[in-house]
C-alpha cells in the first residue's frame, strides 16, 4: 500500500447519483485484485475540508487506469465529483483482503445491491479472465441506480435485474431467483456485496446448500489503515466470536463468518 499521487483522466456524472472516475494508473506498480480499496483524498487544500479520505472499491482494472464508481452524496464524494480531467488525485491502496476464487471453480452467483455493483464488477471481469461462468442478480431501487450493467453484461453467461421500481427486489423474489440458479446451474462459489439484508439471505441459501461465499462489507472506514478501529465487525471463526477491523482484516469476508445481526 502506499499514497499514490495519480491524474485523472475522466470524472462523469453516469445518472442521477453516481459517478465515473478514472484515473491513470501507470504508475502503479502493485498487483490490484478485485475486493480491494483505495481510500482517496478529496480534501480541499485550502480549508482542509474534509479531512478524512473516504474509501472506494476498485470498479475495474485496466493496465494503465484504474476506474471507481462512487456516490456522489456527503462531504467528500461532492468534493471528489468536482476533479477535473488533469488534476492529481490522492489515492492510499491497494488496501484490503481481496476476493478470492476457488480452484477448479467452474460458475459462479454474483449477488450486487447498488454502488456494490461496482465491487462485482471487478471480480466478473476477473472471473470472466478466468473462463468461468458467471451468473449475477443486480438489484437497486430504480433503472437509474442499475449501475454498469452494461459492462456487466460483458463478462457475465447472464445478468438480471431486479429494481424497487419494478417491485421485483423484494427477499422472497430474490430468493426464489437464487434457488432456481442453484437448481439449474451446479454454482461452485457465491459473491456479494452492498446489502445487509441480501448477504443475510445468500448466508443462509449458501449454508444449506454447501456453496463457498463471500461478502465485501462497506463499514464506515475513518483512517481505512487499521488504526483507528471504527470499521470492526463481529465474526465466527471456528467456532470463536472475534471482532476484526473490516479494513485489515477484510472488506471481504467469507460469508458464513460474518455476524450480521
Ligand atoms: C471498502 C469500502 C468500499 C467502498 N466502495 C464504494 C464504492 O465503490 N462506491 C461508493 O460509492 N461507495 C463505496 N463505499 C462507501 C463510501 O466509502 C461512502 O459512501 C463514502 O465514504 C461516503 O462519503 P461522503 O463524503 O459521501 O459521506 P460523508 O457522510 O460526508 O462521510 C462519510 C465518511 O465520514 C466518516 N464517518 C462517518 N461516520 C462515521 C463513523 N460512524 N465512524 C467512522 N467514520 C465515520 C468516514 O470517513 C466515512 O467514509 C465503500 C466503502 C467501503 C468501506
Amino acid at each position: 500500500m502506499r499514497d499514490y499521487h495519480v491524474t485523472v483522466l475522466s470524472n462523469k456524472q453516469v445518472s442521477n447519483r453516481y459517478w465515473h472516475l478514472i484515473v491513470d494508473s501507470s504508475d502503479l506498480k502493485e498487483a490490484i485484485e478485485p475486493g480491494q480499496f483505495f481510500n482517496i483524498k478529496s480534501t480541499d487544500y485550502q480549508t482542509y475540508y474534509p479531512l478524512l479520505r473516504r474509501p472506494f472499491s476498485i470498479y475495474r482494472i485496466k493496465e494503465d487506469t484504474l476506474e471507481f464508481l462512487y456516490k456522489a452524496e456527503g462531504a467528500g464524494t461532492k468534493q471528489l465529483a468536482t476533479y477535473k480531467p488533469g488534476q492529481k488525485i490522492s489515492l492510499l491502496g491497494p488496501a484490503g483482503v481481496s476476493y478470492s476464487i476457488p480452484k477448479n471453480c467452474k460458475k459462479i452467483l454474483l449477488l450486487a445491491r447498488g454502488v456494490g455493483i461496482a465491487t462485482l464488477a471487478a471480480l466478473a471481469q476477473k472471473a470472466d479472465q478466468m473462463n468461468i461462468e458467471i451468473y449475477a442478480i443486480l438489484s437497486a431501487r430504480n433503472k437509474d441506480d442499475l449501475l454498469a450493467t452494461k459492462t456487466i453484461e460483458k463478462y457475465c453467461t447472464k445478468v438480471y435485474c431486479v429494481t424497487e421500481e419494478d417491485k421485483t427486489s423484494d427477499v422472497e423474489h430474490v430468493r426464489r431467483m437464487i434457488h432456481d440458479l442453484i437448481k439449474t446451474h451446479h454454482i461452485d462459489a457465491a459473491y456479494t456485496c452492498g446489502s445487509r439484508r441480501l448477504s443475510m439471505l445468500l448466508q443462509k441459501i449458501t449454508k444449506a446448500n454447501g456453496i463457498t461465499s463471500q461478502v465485501a462489507l462497506e463499514e464506515y472506514m475513518a483512517c481505512g489503515m487499521g488504526v483507528c478501529y471504527s470499521c470492526v465487525c463481529d465474526i465466527k471463526r471456528q467456532g470463536v466470536m472475534q471482532t476484526v477491523k473490516s479494513c485489515e482484516d477484510g472488506p471481504v469476508f467469507p460469508l458464513e463468518e460474518v455476524i450480521f445481526e
